[in-house]
């Protein structure tokens, strides 16, 4: 089977260090194994989306030297290749899994299910009690339900599900004990990033994952959804993640470190890759080059696993990078 890895992005600002490690990551992965990449875009989180954020994470990626088979823009077997546009497939999904009897209405509070649509990137609250499930739903409650009655969560198993990650190993997590039975769809109908991501990587036949490592939480809820829904998980890889000076994830406030900002400030796309692979663990020390030239040379077992936190003036290393 051919190989096809993916970058999702959620157009909520501009592709930084940080994204720029995983896409890199994800497509020396897909392209070393002769293997297709897709871009999927990740829109769901309505109020997170900020306009034109999606050109310029396609326009940040192409400047850096990388390439994709499908989607963004380019279209593909699998259109749409937007959440936004892909309801029919969630709801398809729900429908399984409520006939599987692996769903259950939740009217509980707006402030218990807040969050759901984006990808958690950090540590949750205190897992769902399956004691709160209904003990007795009517058979046909799931074609009754009134949009907006209620959100959808997922029943999870009481035993570990395990997974090797290509960076952190072999992990077993009980989800139960970690987050509990999960939100699928919101009650005000929108759908949570782990339905959408799931659903998706089936659907376009995504064969592995390599994403920033705070979603190593999720991937145990992710894997047993994939199974739920009567498929095999694909393969992961989780990449450190670009902590700011400050010791935070890079965000917004670090915009002197967005692809855009380093390029206006004179920094050529090789330097940038250079830099990259040097946090990666691919070079020993940064210099130019290209992702097409990193390529062949590319192994999992080279990668670091520590995250990467960044000094101060971090963008002028990379304009020195020879
Ligand atoms: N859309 C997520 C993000 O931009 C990535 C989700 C994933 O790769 O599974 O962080």
């Amino acid at each position: 089977m051919r190989v096809r890895g993916r970058y999702a992005p959620s157009p909520t600002g501009l592709i930084h260090l940080g994204n720029a490690l995983a896409a890199l990551a994800a497509w020396l992965s897909a392209r070393a194994q002769g293997g297709a990449f897709l871009w999927r875009l990740e829109d769901l989180d309505g109020p997170r989306v900020a306009p034109g954020m999606a050109e310029a994470a396609e326009r940040d990626l192409a400047w850096l030297g990388l390439d994709w088979d499908e989607g963004g823009g380019r279209g593909g077997p699998h259109a749409p290749y937007r959440q936004s546009e892909r309801a029919a497939f969630y709801e398809a999904a729900l429908a399984r899994l409520a006939a599987a009897d692996r769903l259950f209405p939740c009217a509980r509070s707006r402030k218990d299910l807040a969050g759901a649509a984006s990808a958690p990137h950090g540590p949750g609250g205190a897992p769902y009690p399956a004691r709160l499930r209904p003990a007795d739903l009517p058979s046909g409650w799931y074609a009754a339900l009134r949009p907006g009655a209620a959100a959808l969560r997922f029943k999870v198993d009481a035993a570990p599900v395990h997974f090797t990650d290509r960076v952190f190993g072999r992990i077993a997590e009980r989800v139960d004990r970690t987050v509990g039975d999960f939100v699928l769809r919101r009650r005000d109908g929108c759908y949570a990033y782990q339905l959408a991501v799931t659903v998706d990587d089936l659907a376009m036949g995504v064969t592995e994952v390599v994403r920033g490592a705070d979603l190593l939480a999720s991937t145990a809820r992710q894997a047993q959804l994939i199974r739920a829904l009567g498929a095999e998980p694909p393969a992961y890889a989780h990449v450190p993640l670009v902590l700011g000076p400050d010791g935070a994830k890079l965000s917004k406030r670090d915009n002197g470190l967005a692809l855009g900002s380093l390029r206006e400030a004179g920094a050529r796309p090789e330097q940038v890759t250079g830099y990259l692979a040097w946090m990666l663990g691919l070079l020993e020390q940064p210099r130019a080059c290209t992702p097409a030239e990193l390529a062949p040379g590319f192994a999992w077992g080279r990668l670091r696993r520590a995250n990467i936190q960044l000094a101060p003036g971090a963008a002028d290393a990379v304009r020195r990078v020879p």
